[in-house]
């Protein structure tokens, strides 16, 4: 192949701008095998970053590759203008990973698509038109999700964007404005000083409070469609929220006529360990739900799950996806199930995970250069 200086040149010449790779002398990886990538000269690497947070069983996982050569064989492409079976079975199979009544799945190629589709359903059922999210969240990059995301390094100064769209602050306990909770009841432990009295956890109520206000002085009454949150905020910085929030905010939400949008595309498929859904990890259970990445070990797919109550508002319209469910994807979507479970990935989450922020938690104590050490804890981890 070309080499790592012509690949550079090729790199100026032909393709975007707008994304920039890691490191001054960017990475060239050739291949990966399970959980480490090799570069142009064979160095062979840890992969802690799994490709955005994607490749959840594997780089080239054996199962994931067999069952997409064994599609690839007999059938790539047929829109739903035709029926196939892949695309039911993995249906079912993963409406029956999600709680109560979300059992309606549509088969998407990203995040930001099954993200814009959310927001289209909840328009559709509540008939209103704001939204709200969080800040520091991140949707997606398509025009709408965009609008969503709330970082401005996302962000290109065009107008429209935010049309309807709210965001609200972000129950940040790490360095938000009610920042500092190293409370016991807390899911996080900081090096900045203790926001708690008796268990109780401040920044949860004060976050609380920030959101009614917003709904009192600067919402549009009634006219909610729907609260998008990630169950931890990820681009943003892994942001664990104080854990009775999203409870709490649910309510609130859901009485003032907006739907529960879980965007769990960096959260699910047991990556939190404790349960299979991060919203699950809050105690609610959300109205839609999406998702991608780790949905795909790195194959093109997403979702969006919903109950059929809400499903029938997509009836309206003909809502069309070309790429979206095809036999490639679902069967490496169903064998990524498959290997969650065979292998209790969700369980090695929790383990791994539990030791790493134990570990990591010890060396926070020991240099200041640590600040916080993020991560899905089990409340009772630190309390030892
Ligand atoms: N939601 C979340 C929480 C994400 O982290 C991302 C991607 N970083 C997206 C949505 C958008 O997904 P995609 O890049 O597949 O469009």
């Amino acid at each position: 192949g070309p080499s790592y200086e012509k690949i550079l040149e090729l790199r100026k010449q032909f393709v975007t701008p707008s994304a920039i790779p890691f490191y001054r002398k960017p990475l060239l990886i050739h291949k990966g095998e399970m959980q480490f990538l090799y570069d142009h000269k064979g160095v062979k690497y840890l992969d802690m970053f799994a490709g955005i947070v994607t490749v959840s069983v594997g780089h080239c996982h054996p199962k994931v590759n067999a069952a997409l050569e064994e599609q690839i064989k007999t059938l790539w492409h047929t829109t739903c203008i035709y029926m196939h079976p892949k695309v039911f079975e993995y249906s079912e199979k993963l409406a029956s990973k999600l709680p109560g009544d979300l059992k309606v799945v549509y088969l998407t190629n990203s995040g930001s698509e099954a993200n814009d589709l959310a927001i289209l359903m909840s328009r559709l059922f509540t008939k209103n038109y704001d939204i709200l999210t969080f800040k520091n969240a991140y949707h997606g990059g398509s025009t709408s999700t965009m609008g969503l995301t709330a970082q401005s390094t996302w962000h290109y100064p065009v107008p429209g964007l935010k049309n309807g769209i709210h965001h609200v602050m972000n129950p940040d306990p790490y360095t938000g404005i009610w920042g500092g909770s190293n409370c016991r009841d807390s899911p996080v432990q900081t090096n900045r000083k203790c926001d708690c009295t008796q268990g109780k956890c401040l920044a949860e109520d004060n976050y609380i409070n920030q959101l009614e206000s917003e709904f009192k002085y600067s919402l549009p009454r009634g006219k909610l469609a729907a609260l998008f949150a990630e169950s931890i905020q990820g681009v943003g910085g892994s942001v664990q929220f104080p854990r009775n929030y999203l409870k709490r905010a649910a309510e609130i939400v859901r009485a003032g006529g907006g739907l529960i949008v879980s965007d769990e595309v960096q959260t699910g498929f047991g990556r939190t360990g404790e349960n299979y859904w991060g919203f699950e990890n809050h105690g609610i259970v959300p109205d839609i739900v999406t998702m991608a990445k780790g949905i795909g070990n790195g194959f093109p797919l997403g979702a969006v799950v919903t109950t059929q109550k809400i499903a029938q508002v997509m009836t309206e319209a003909v809502h069309f996806n070309t790429f979206g469910g095809n036999p490639m994807a679902c069967a490496v979507g169903k064998a990524v199930l498959d290997v969650i479970d065979e292998e209790k990935l969700q369980q090695n989450a929790l383990d791994v995970g539990t030791y790493l922020l134990k570990g990591f938690e010890i060396l926070r104590e020991k240099y200041d250069i640590i600040g916080d050490v993020r991560g899905k804890v089990r409340f009772k981890v630190f309390l030892l």
